[in-house]
């Protein structure tokens, strides 16, 4: 572990759970507000280095088989996890959709906790929040034309056709997982008829912004796949940074404070004083206590 032991207790105490935006909170200093506010893909990129900072290599999350329920323990390689690289918060973006441009930003920790019901509801919603354009398709607002001048088009807004929607669906998949909606398990097996209900021109348009902020975010790739040892059955889910970022926080940092305990009690030294000692003068202290 290379974290700094002030850094790890810090992080740990102020976040105190597995809330994505709490732990952003802690880890960059800024109020919960503001880290609810980062886009969802800056938001996983740097808890994702936070956590490479903490232990590296390869950690294990925990999905159960869609065929059979049995509990799989999935290896995640850290060091090939894409970063998804920093976006200021509040930055907007902008799509052509059949020669009309339509502004769109990422979605955020903020809008994900405001998600219920179903998988077509939650997305709808997500679209009003991020493409407010589509919400009143008859003309842009004055504010939404002003920040279409104030923001130059994305380059990453060209790649939008050869994408594909999996991003928008792994937020709302994410916003799922993170127990946003109560009847999630429900919604998802509504999810796929309400996609064939939606042949309008309007879906068509929800499709294009969504590739656009997949474009955007590439946070697609934040997904495993495991084949279950039991009954062959293969299970994607989107992996949550959170959770594994808080599990190795939590037990570095109760570590950390057993090593406290066990120098202080035996040479009185203070927390301050245990954390100067390098980890291998701290280690060879700790031996010799036994
Ligand atoms: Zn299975």
């Amino acid at each position: 572990m290379s974290a700094h032991p002030g850094w790890v207790l810090g992080a740990w105490e102020g976040a105190a759970g597995a809330d994505a935006a709490a732990l952003l909170a802690s880890l960059t200093g800024v109020s919960l507000e503001a880290a609810a506010a980062v886009d969802v893909g800056s938001r996983d990129g740097a808890l994702i280095e936070a956590l490479r900072d903490l232990r590296g290599g390869v950690v294990r999350t925990v999905l159960s088989c869609v065929g059979c329920g049995e509990t799989l323990q999935v290896p995640v390689d850290l060091g090939a996890l894409p970063v998804s690289p920093w976006r200021a918060p509040g930055a907007w973006f902008s799509v052509e959709v059949s020669g009309r441009p339509v502004v769109f930003r990422l979605p955020t920790s903020a809008d994900l906790q405001a998600l219920h019901g179903s998988v077509a509801d939650a997305r709808r919603a997500l679209l009003s929040l991020c493409a407010p354009d589509l919400a009143a398709p008859v003309a842009g607002s004055a504010a939404s034309a002003a920040t279409r001048a104030a923001e130059a088009p994305d380059p990453a807004a060209a790649t939008a056709e050869t994408a594909t929607a999996e991003g928008v669906k792994a937020m709302v998949d994410t916003a799922m997982a993170e127990g946003v909606a109560a009847d999630g398990a429900k919604a998802a097996a509504e999810g796929a008829t309400a996609e064939g209900a939606e042949a309008s021109a309007d879906a068509e348009v929800a499709d294009a912004v969504e590739r656009a902020m997949e474009a955007v975010a590439e946070s697609s790739a934040l997904t495993v796949v495991a084949r279950c040892g039991e009954c062959g059955a293969h299970t994607e889910a989107v992996i949550d940074v959170a959770v594994l970022l808080w599990a190795e926080l939590r037990v570095a940092a109760l570590r950390l404070l057993e090593d406290v305990h066990v120098l202080a009690a035996a040479y009185g030294w203070t927390e301050p004083e245990i954390f100067a000692l390098s980890p291998a003068r701290r280690a060879a202290y700790l031996e010799l206590i036994g």
